[in-house]
C-alpha cells in the first residue's frame, strides 16, 4: 500500500493499492481505499495547500508529475 502525499506541503492525499514497480502515473479509483483532505474542482484533484495533484479520468486520475511523492511499498503484479 502506498500513501500519496503532497510535494509542497507533504501533506497526506490518499492509500493506493499500487500494483507493480512501475511509476506512478495513474491511480485507479477503485484501488484508492482512504482519502484525507482533498478537494476536486473542475475535474482535478487539490491538495488543501492548492496544488493540483491530479486530473480525474473517469476510472481514474492522471497523476502531475512532480505534484506528489509516496511512501510505503508496491505490491507484486
Ligand atoms: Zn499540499
Amino acid at each position: 500500500m502506498l500513501t500519496i502525499k503532497c510535494s509542497g506541503c507533504k501533506c497526506k492525499l490518499w492509500k493506493y493499492k499500487k500494483i507493480g514497480p512501475g511509476k506512478v502515473l495513474r491511480c485507479h479509483k477503485s484501488r484508492i481505499s482512504k482519502r484525507f483532505d482533498i478537494m476536486e474542482r473542475d475535474g482535478m484533484l487539490f491538495c488543501p495547500c492548492g496544488r493540483s495533484i491530479a486530473t480525474d479520468m473517469g476510472r481514474f486520475y492522471k497523476m502531475h508529475v512532480d505534484a506528489f511523492t509516496y511512501t510505503g511499498t508496491k505490491d507484486a503484479a
